[in-house]
């Protein structure tokens, strides 16, 4: 087992669930990932996924980010956690079929949120399972918040907090696309890849002020690159990858080098 400083690695809902039929998982990902993630025989690390085709569908139907406005959402709030406990419940098996001893966390368990920012994270079982050599599994998830009631918490912003307040190595998140283009590849063919992002060049884009060149940032990934100001602030390394291809997630997590964007705070 190769052991450095913490690793939290993020896998993006659209890698592992089909992200347009509800409910369905993207079982030869899952399975993939899973053989790249444990033949990386990395540790420390936490994975924390998204919920694509699992979790969105039932939490807007639902209203759930918005908070408690009705009871009738009361059904839907908890059949979002359900969702989400299902995928993840695929994902750690599959981890467990590989032998790497994983371990499921539900981010409502130990996590409040007040206003959908995270307020407190109880984190001594997770320091706890990772002292023993355990790969905690959290996931975005519908959570009890102060302000709100509940809201949902997404997988991007425990990464983020987590990652920081742990003081993490690292942080790769695995996408389905290669990385952070000028625009979002999937609109615009033009799209170009940027290998390198520097803090800087990070806050310029987050404020739109443009910089030295301008990106359009849109949807799911400008969710991210919002969450990653703190880490990389932290002088926290950053690698967003394409986790579709395959071996770019086992590069990645052996620090070899890989296509993708890397944020550095320089
Ligand atoms: P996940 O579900 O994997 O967490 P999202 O689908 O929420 O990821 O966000 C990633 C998506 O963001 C990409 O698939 C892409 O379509 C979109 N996107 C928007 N703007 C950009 C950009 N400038 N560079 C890369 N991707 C972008």
């Amino acid at each position: 087992m190769r052991s450095k400083g913490l690793t939290v690695l993020k896998i993006g809902g659209s890698v592992i669930t089909m992200k347009d039929k509800a409910l369905t998982p993207n079982n030869s990902a899952i399975k993939r990932l899973a053989k790249e993630i444990a033949g990386s025989r990395l540790s420390p690390l936490i994975i924390v996924h998204g919920g694509g085709g699992f979790g969105h569908p039932i939490a807007a139907k639902y209203g759930i980010a918005e908070g408690f406005k009705d009871e009738k959402q009361m059904v839907g709030f908890s059949k979002t956690h359900n969702a989400m406990m299902k995928l993840n419940m695929l994902i750690v098996e599959a981890l467990l079929d590989e032998g790497l001893p994983a371990f499921s966390m539900a981010p409502s368990s130990f996590i409040i949120t007040r206003s959908g920012r995270i307020q407190h994270i109880y984190r001594d079982p997770l320091e706890q399972a990772l002292k023993l050599g355990f790969t905690p599994v959290l996931y975005g998830d519908a959570v009890f918040d102060y302000d709100l009631g509940f809201t949902v918490l997404s997988g991007d912003q425990i990464l983020s907090r987590l990652a920081t307040e742990l003081n993490a190595e690292r942080i790769i998140i695995g996408v389905d696309v290669d990385g952070l283009y000028t625009i979002d590849p999937k609109i615009d063919p033009r799209a170009q890849l940027i290998t390198c992002l520097t803090l800087n060049e990070l806050v310029n884009l987050i404020d739109k002020i443009g910089g030295s060149r301008s990106v359009d940032v849109t949807g799911g990934m400008m969710g991210k690159i919002r969450e990653l100001m703190a880490p990389a602030m932290n002088g926290i390394n950053i690698l967003i990858v394409n986790a579709l291809k395959p071996n770019y997630i086992y590069k990645a997590l052996r620090g070899e080098d890989v296509v993708g964007t890397k944020i550095i705070r320089e």
